[in-house]
């Protein structure tokens, strides 16, 4: 049985530590900080095994080179098409790789989705996703820059892809943007009961210095604009004949939209 364990870094990302009480084994995602996997690793008693790498922002990558020379050892995988930007990958993987790691008894698939970086991957071993910075809760990542239209399209179809999974897949994106993203949700969708309960209780969540992730994909096509763009009512109200018109129609207003 796996553990997931949010190590809060920087303002709002999440590293995510994967483990189990038994094993003497950790993977960390997107460790953006050296100092926090440490810590953690030194507290509970645990080994780094791997690390992966979702795309290749600073953020999600800044902690790489401290923790391969802690461990000479250390499997450090991450999207093929972004390792010249990635120089501590030990494993280069692309879409439809499968990643087996033994001593956790554990398999990932990898998935690519591209959009807000043009080599994003998501690893997904179910019932539990790694996505990045591609889907968040109540929305999704930002477009690769000069690239909207381009981008738009791509992101489009990687978050489709992500919504083929089963509902009951846990999200686990790298940051804590859920409460601004439902601030912009609820203006798109004003009268979704679903994202009105959902809004309340990641609230109380926040007051209670809770992570509101992980979400779902069950959850995130009842309450997300940017996986709602197939209703017609939407659509309506925001005159786009098409769910990808919508869906650049709302990207495009998130980025200009000050919560
Ligand atoms: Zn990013």
């Amino acid at each position: 049985m796996i553990e997931i364990i949010p190590l809060p870094a920087f303002q709002d990302n999440y590293i995510w530590a994967i483990t189990s009480a038994q094993s003497p084994w950790c993977i960390v995602v997107d460790p953006g900080e050296a100092s926090i996997v440490e810590q953690y690793l030194h507290k509970t008693n645990k080994h780094l095994l791997a690390v992966l790498i979702t795309h290749h922002h600073a953020d999600h990558t800044g902690g790489l080179q401290a923790l391969k020379q802690q461990w000479p050892s250390l499997r450090v995988i991450g999207p093929a098409a972004e390792a010249h930007r990635i120089p501590t990958l030990t494993e280069q993987v692309a879409d439809l790789d499968t990643l087996t790691f033994a001593e956790m008894a554990l398999n990932f698939h990898v998935m690519a989705i591209p959009g807000h970086t043009a080599g994003h991957i998501a690893f997904y071993s179910a019932p539990v996703l790694f996505c990045g910075d591609t889907l968040f809760s109540g929305g999704c990542g930002r477009l690769l820059e000069g690239r909207f239209e381009e981008s738009a399209v791509t992101m489009y179809h990687s978050l489709e892809r992500l919504a083929s999974l089963p509902d009951d897949t846990a999200v686990y994106c790298t940051h804590e943007y859920t409460l601004a993203n439902l601030r912009f949700a609820h203006t798109v969708d004003p009268t979704n009961q679903a994202l009105i309960s959902y809004q309340q209780l990641c609230e109380v969540k926040r007051q209670n210095a809770q992570a509101t992730l992980p979400s779902s994909i069950g959850l995130e096509k009842k309450v997300n604009p940017f996986l709602r763009c197939k209703n017609r009512d939407l659509q309506l109200k925001f005159k786009q004949n098409t769910a990808q018109a919508l869906f650049a129609c709302l990207r495009m207003a998130k980025d200009q939209f000050k919560s």
